[in-house]
């Protein structure tokens, strides 16, 4: 049986502990994949172009979006943020597991392609992490000490509006105890993976 792979969309305000919890499932899920958003923001201490994000100017992505070479792509804090299609299609061709760590935004226009593509709309599914409470939400925020005073009040007027979207998304898993929900996403991966729609001709 021959299987393509998934694009996997991964949603929930800043600060809600998305990396964190990806960083874990992959302990125990080795090949999953990160697509590598291009973004016009700073790189925050210790990120790295390329690893993190293809880190590029204004006049770079604006480049880029003429050129018609993003999924999608949004405006976020201020800056912009793209998937490029070459970091996701072949990759779910070939079988593999693509994650993009997106906003409600992009999440809303991978929906939008799934309806017009074939092997989108056979690939994505849509996960939103929520925090269990608001103020553990702003703790865990202003605890990762990345943020200037501005930007940390523009990413939680963000969050609730963001959160309200959560029906467009297939899966909520809620970011209290980190084991938990890492289990809970593993477990959510590992269904993904069996579903019949991203089987490529016959089952025998
Ligand atoms: P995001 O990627 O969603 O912006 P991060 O993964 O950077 O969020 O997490 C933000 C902060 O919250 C980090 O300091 C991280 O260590 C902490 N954190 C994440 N998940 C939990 C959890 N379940 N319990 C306590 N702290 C957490
Ligand atoms: P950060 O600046 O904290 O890395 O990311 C800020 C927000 O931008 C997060 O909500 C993240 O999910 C979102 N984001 C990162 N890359 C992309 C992208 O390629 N497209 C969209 N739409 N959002 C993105």
């Amino acid at each position: 049986m021959k299987r393509n792979g998934n694009l996997i969309v991964i949603s929930g305000p800043s600060g809600v502990g998305k990396s964190t919890l990806i960083k874990k499932v992959r302990e125990t899920l080795d090949d999953l994949q990160f697509s590598i958003s291009c973004t016009t923001r700073s790189p925050r201490e210790g990120e790295k172009h390329g690893r993190e994000y293809y880190f590029m100017s204004d006049d770079e992505f604006n480049t880029k979006l003429a050129a018609g070479e993003f999924l999608e792509h949004a405006t976020v804090f201020k800056h912009s943020y793209g998937t490029l299609r070459s970091e996701v299609v072949s990759r779910i061709e070939r079988g593999e597991e693509v994650l993009l760590d997106i906003d409600v935004q992009g999440a809303k226009q991978i929906r939008q392609a799934a309806e017009h593509d074939k092997l989108i709309s056979a690939a994505a599914q849509f996960i939103i992490i929520a925090p269990p409470d608001l103020d553990t939400l702003k703790s865990r925020l202003c605890g990762r000490n990345s943020e200037t005073p501005e930007q940390l009040k523009l990413r939680l007027d963000a969050a609730v509006s963001e959160l309200q979207n959560f029906r467009i998304y297939d899966y909520v898993v809620v970011n209290g105890d980190l084991d938990t929900a890492a289990a809970e996403l593993t477990a959510i991966f590992r269904a993904i993976r069996l579903r019949s729609t991203n089987i490529t001709g016959d089952i025998f």
